[in-house]
């Protein structure tokens, strides 16, 4: 037997993506996944043989957490035009500038794979300092056939060079793109044609879309979901952010794994989430940087039982904030989650709006041994406050990582 392999880890105050344990727990784990759980009051001698014993003194112990909507492989950034809009600018004077999302469009496409992998490593990092141990990273600034799969290539290799997960989504739709002016359904076509096959070929895992006013038609973006549902890619959408106009809906008739911001939405749409089982994914940064007042509906989510889960958004214009731990806190300040619901959003949830909720997000038998030690023995200070608690270990497939 390889007992490097067999590890047990003991008096550990347990929060196993769903709930808090009521007494100090055991974990073991074989070959990266985990093999069982008992309390400590059960745990016998005959357990302990075989394993190496790590005793953690009853430090909180959580799933890895994962960051389920991430934008972080771009080019360049937008400080300058942060800094300008303070200073006095109009959105009206940056875009003519060349700022806004178009600026992030052509540093990427401008930039080499290398390039876009070096400025994106340290943005993970960041997350990965903060606990996280699955990430989803999108494309969406390249917005031709080569630059989206660039982009999608960087993110493939993050996961590959890093001691991380990563899950890669195409998000073609995001922006019309310059030479697509007055052509939006031409974009669509590229989009459906060309980069859902090329993407389908092991660089996706899913398919994203911007459905609003200022992007992409609920029409459009039920083409998308079609083309991608034809090549077996899942679905997610950036629904309802700035208005409602039944995107959610349609995302959730779609079978979409998650729909994502949702501000706008409505009781009818949450009940076509609840219908689907499609994931809430509150995204508390973007509110909070566009400094927003309207609240995603967390009431009707609660009664109707869909499960909300929490991310970064982590971009260049609208939340360059590289802390999920911080999205805690946010998603408790801004939108009155209870910090169970908030935990439950960067685990349990969050694993099932990425469609991997067999394999990450719990700390259960079958699942991969992907865990944080905390320096706190109660799971809501990791929303009550920010900059503590610190995380003492970030544990991959069973390793120290
Ligand atoms: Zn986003």
């Amino acid at each position: 037997m390889n007992r490097s392999s067999h590890r047990l880890w003991v008096n550990a105050s347990l929060f196993d993506g769903l709930n808090g344990a009521a007494e100090p727990m055991a974990v073991a784990v074989q070959a990266g996944r985990i093999a069982w759980l008992k309390t400590m009051s059960e745990l016998s001698a005959d357990d302990r043989s075989g394993f190496e014993c790590i005793d953690v003194a009853g430090a909180l112990m959580t799933p890895g957490l994962i960051d389920c909507h991430t934008h972080l492989v771009f080019g360049g950034n937008r400080a300058g035009e942060f800094e300008a809009r303070l200073e006095g600018s109009s959105y009206e004077d940056i875009a003519r500038a060349g700022g806004g999302i178009i600026s992030t469009v052509c540093a990427t496409r401008a930039a080499t794979e290398d390039e876009l992998f070096e400025s994106a490593r340290p943005r993970l990092q960041a997350l990965m300092a903060d606990g996280v141990t699955t990430v989803e990273i999108k494309s969406g600034y390249g917005l031709t056939l080569e630059s989206e799969l660039k982009m999608l290539r960087v993110a493939r290799r993050l996961g590959r060079e890093l001691p991380v997960r990563v899950v890669t989504t195409l998000l073609g739709a995001h922006a019309l793109p310059p030479e697509y002016k007055d052509n939006a359904d031409g974009y669509i076509d590229l989009v459906c044609n060309r980069m859902i096959p090329a993407a389908a070929e092991g660089l996706a895992d899913a398919v994203d879309v911007f459905c609003e006013n200022i992007a992409f038609s609920v029409a459009q973006c039920e083409r998308v979901y079609a083309a991608a549902r034809a090549h077996g890619l899942a679905i997610k959408g950036h629904t309802e952010q700035l208005s409602n106009l039944g995107g959610s809906a349609a995302a959730a008739r779609a079978g979409a794994l998650s729909v994502d911001h949702i501000e706008y939405l409505d009781e009818d749409g949450v009940k076509a989430l609840a219908e689907a089982g499609t994931v809430a994914t509150l995204l508390p940064g973007a509110f909070f940087i566009l400094r927003e007042t309207r609240v995603p509906p967390i009431e009707l989510l609660r009664r109707y039982r869909v499960p909300m889960a929490l991310a970064t958004d982590a971009n260049p214009g609208t939340s360059p904030i590289f802390s999920l731990k911080l999205m805690l806190n946010m998603a408790c300040t801004l939108f009155r989650l209870t910090p169970i619901e908030a935990l439950r959003g960067v685990t349990a949830h969050s694993a099932r709006a990425l469609g991997l909720q067999e394999e990450v997000g719990r700390i259960a038998p079958g699942l991969q041994a992907d865990f944080c030690l905390w320096d706190t023995l109660n799971p809501a200070e990791l929303a009550y406050s920010v900059g503590l608690p610190r995380l003492v270990q970030r544990i991959v497939a069973g390793e120290c990582a």
